[in-house]
């Protein structure tokens, strides 16, 4: 790999770029003076732009995505041999890698059973929502239809999804949202001070943040309520894994008052927090809907899910003679066989690479390295995270809490990257502010990848916070 370029070919895309892209998540008005930043090839943990630099990517694609790493030929090879055989039919029918691929999850996922195919993590959640409101219709005449959603959560960019988004900044300027989406505070124990909790912690903060759930159900009524919607690590929200005692009332809580439990595992799904296959399943939690999409076939090709239970499954059967009483929906690229082929080929190599244990390795000591970082900065006021799946807290005053200024965390990140080391920054503006640094590297990272990573993190810190 020499990561050089026909020059001309490449300033031709450049242009192209600024005359018709839009970028995600992206402001472009620096684009009118500056270069687009163009990423033409990957291999491993490591990408290349177009000006021929080579990046470490500590991100998986940006946003915790290529679980594999880039350049996996077998993948690639699948995708291939399935597009040339057979490249889509709707999901009426059925597809070989389809039900291939179905088997070898639900394999992963005890208490599960049926998957349905989509394309992106924002549509596989809205199809969760879609059953939760025909489930309200067909038994309990359309009363149980609200869906709870936690504070600093995020499931998506479409609209529906992002009415269960807890995510301010990313909401402000889009409503009305849809109704029937109830908000429930977080469980962030770092800032317990939020939900007035300071006083508590470990598992009696767990428990007690899991309360607050069960105190929205009351005021809504719990009849008026169909479903939870949970990351199990929250991601953008700034990297939280929920402590003790909280999943266990969670779960009791939803069977009380017969709720629905619906894990958001687009993150965390497919190894990204180590050991397990699922963020839920270090938890003993038992959920009714799973839905996934990011690392499912790492970004080869566009697939999601949303897997649910044949309890859930069969209530969408009885009374076949109703027109009405079956799931009416449609995904068309839901369809598409290049999705599934490449997820087989994505598990069968976290399987033979033993790439789950790797990750809790890796991420073992992407924490301590964290941790040592944070005796020496006290700009990183907490360091949390599971697995390869990180985060690094900025705050300007450790015992105030107060975040730094959103700019600064973002001078971190591009620090890192002109030293050759993509990182995120999660950057929280309203309501409250904070900063978190987010490390989610490919779960292929070896020790040396992870301490260049902290070594760049350590020497961006030292140059932005002085
Ligand atoms: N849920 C979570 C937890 C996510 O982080 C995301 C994407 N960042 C989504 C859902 C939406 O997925 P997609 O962008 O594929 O629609």
């Amino acid at each position: 790999m020499d990561g050089t370029f026909n020059e001309n070919d490449i300033s031709r895309v450049v242009e192209a770029d600024r005359a018709h892209i839009w970028h995600h998540l992206f402001q472009h008005k620096p684009l009118e003076t500056n270069d687009p930043r163009i990423i033409v090839e990957g291999k491993g943990m490591r990408v290349w732009d177009q000006k021929g630099k080579e990046h470490l990517d500590a991100v998986s694609g940006g946003v915790w995505t290529v679980n594999v790493g880039y350049g996996r030929e077998s993948i690639c090879k699948a995708v291939y041999n399935q597009l040339m055989k057979m490249n889509y039919f709707a999901q009426s029918a059925g597809s070989i890698p389809g039900s291939i691929f179905a088997e070898m999850l639900i394999d992963k996922m005890p208490g599960m059973s049926r998957v349905y195919y989509t394309n992106s993590g924002s549509e596989a959640n809205e199809k969760a929502f879609k059953m939760v409101r025909q489930i309200a219709h067909k038994r309990y005449g359309g009363k149980k239809y609200k869906i709870l959603y936690r504070d600093r959560d995020y499931h998506g960019g479409t609209l529906a999804a992002m009415s269960a988004g807890g995510q301010d900044e990313r909401n402000v300027q889009y409503g009305p949202f849809a109704p029937g989406f109830v908000r429930v505070p977080h469980c962030m124990e770092y800032r317990k001070h939020e939900l007035g909790l300071e006083n508590l912690s470990g598992e009696d903060f767990g428990i007690a943040a899991a309360n607050l759930i069960e105190e929205v159900i009351l005021r809504e009524d719990p009849d008026t309520v169909g479903a939870l919607c949970l990351e199990p690590v929250t991601a953008g929200g700034g990297v939280i894994e929920a402590p003790e005692g909280y999943w266990p009332r969670v779960q009791e809580i939803c069977r009380k008052y017969d709720i629905l439990l619906h894990i958001d595992e687009v993150v965390c799904g497919v190894g990204r927090t180590g050991t397990e296959w699922f963020g839920y399943q270090h938890y003993g939690v038992e959920p009714d809907f799973v839905t996934m999409a990011k690392g499912v076939a790492s970004g080869y090709a566009a697939i999601a899910c949303m897997v649910t239970t044949e309890r859930v499954f069969d209530m969408f059967k009885d009374d076949a003679s109703d027109p009405l009483n079956y799931f009416r929906d449609i995904s068309t690229f839901g369809g598409c066989t290049a999705g599934p082929a490449a997820a087989i080929e994505n598990m069968r190599i976290i399987e033979d690479e033993n790439l789950l244990q790797n990750c809790t390795d890796m991420g073992a000591r992407l924490d301590a390295n964290l941790r040592e970082l944070m005796g020496k900065h006290k700009v990183i006021g907490d360091v949390r995270g599971k697995g390869l799946f990180q985060g690094a807290e900025l705050v300007a005053d450790r015992d105030t809490k107060e975040p730094v200024d959103e700019k600064l965390g973002q001078a971190v990140v591009a620090d890192c990257m002109a030293q050759g080391v993509i990182i995120g920054v999660t950057n929280r503006s309203v309501p409250g502010k904070n900063n978190t640094l987010c490390f989610s590297p490919a779960l292929i990272a070896t020790a040396d990848d992870i301490d260049r990573i902290t070594e760049a993190v350590d020497g961006a810190l030292g140059r932005v916070f002085g």
